[in-house]
């Protein structure tokens, strides 16, 4: 499946270095938040980082995508 959207990297809070995923483009990076394995247990999602090898927890800041 071929990927068509644009998207950014979002890269490793550890390192800074590694790719560890990919946001949508519109997606505020606000809303992203990235954990080190210190705070994994805040984390919802988990990848991992491909230069530095360690896991990356990521989390949504849900409030933010509520309008009124
Ligand atoms: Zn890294």
């Amino acid at each position: 499946m071929k990927q068509t959207r644009r998207t950014r990297a979002v890269r490793c809070p550890v390192c800074g270095r590694g790719r560890v995923i990919d946001a949508a483009f519109g997606v505020d990076p606000n809303c992203l938040h990235l954990y080190g394995p210190e705070q994994a247990d805040k984390a919802e999602l988990f990848s991992k980082c491909p230069t530095c090898g360690v896991q990356v927890g990521i989390s949504f800041e849900k409030n933010r995508y509520t309008y009124k």
